[in-house]
């Protein structure tokens, strides 16, 4: 975001992030909006629309069946079907950022990491000292709870949204410490190709002491 300032930064592009920054600028505040994904969030792209365009015409289908007006195996042209889906999430998300501009929202698009390793190892940082030093354990860590900011080449990432942490000595704590360190490993491996075993990961938090 450079040395650019804002009154509101929205998160997120969904249907609560971008009517929200849209009246936001409409009532005069200097709003930028950062999606990490697709504009329109869930309901644009894979929930309420995709949905409801594949359940309408399922719909007439059951019904001409059900009528007998349709027999035996149907040929259905599976990918040309899914394509005229996608046109219309592509066109609805299209719609969402032209609204955004137009009303003066600025719009910033999370980009791919430089050094992904780099800022895997800042997480695990994070994660051993909150462990170690402060005796908890974040409990909800993902993808959406990692703030990476970058200045020229170096990236620096936070671990934000710590309102569920729970105490490292908890009965389930381990379970839960695994947890969050897979979905991370998970992440990492899947979108960068890093190939990170969990428990490594749940060995150098925890120490091979079992601290
Ligand atoms: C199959 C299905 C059908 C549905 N049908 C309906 C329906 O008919 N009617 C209805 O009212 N609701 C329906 N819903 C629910 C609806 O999709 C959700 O309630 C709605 O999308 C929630 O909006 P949101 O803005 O809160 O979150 P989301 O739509 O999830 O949007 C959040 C956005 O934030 C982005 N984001 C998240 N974290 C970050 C980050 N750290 N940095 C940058 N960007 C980030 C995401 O990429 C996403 O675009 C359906 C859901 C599903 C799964």
């Amino acid at each position: 975001m450079g040395m650019d300032r804002y009154d509101l930064v929205v998160i997120g592009g969904g249907p609560g992030g971008y009517p929200g920054a849209i009246r936001a600028s409409q009532l005069g505040l200097r709003v930028a909006l950062v999606e990490a994904s697709r504009l329109g969030g869930e309901c644009t792209n894979y929930g309420c629309i995709p949905t409801k365009a594949m359940i309408r015409p399922a719909n007439i289908l059951w019904s001409l069946r059900s009528m007998g007006f349709v027999k035996g195996n149907l040929d259905l042209a599976f990918d040309e079907y899914m394509e005229w889906v996608s046109s219309i999430t592509n066109r609805i998300s299209g719609g969402v950022e032209m609204l955004l501009k137009g009303y003066g929202v600025d719009l910033y698009r999370v980009r791919d990491l430089r050094d992904p390793l780099g800022v895997l190892k800042d997480i695990l940082e994070t994660v051993l000292r909150a462990y170690r030093d402060a005796g908890i354990i974040h409990g909800d860590l993902s993808p959406y709870n990692i703030m990476v900011t970058r200045d020229h080449d170096s990236e620096r990432c936070y671990v934000i949204d710590w309102p569920q942490w729970i105490r490292a000595g908890d009965e389930k704590g381990l379970e839960i410490l695994r947890r969050d360190l897979r979905y991370m490993a998970e992440f990492f491996s899947k979108k960068y190709g890093l190939g990170i075993d969990p428990e490594d990961l749940f060995a150098r938090v925890v120490g091979s002491d079992g601290r």
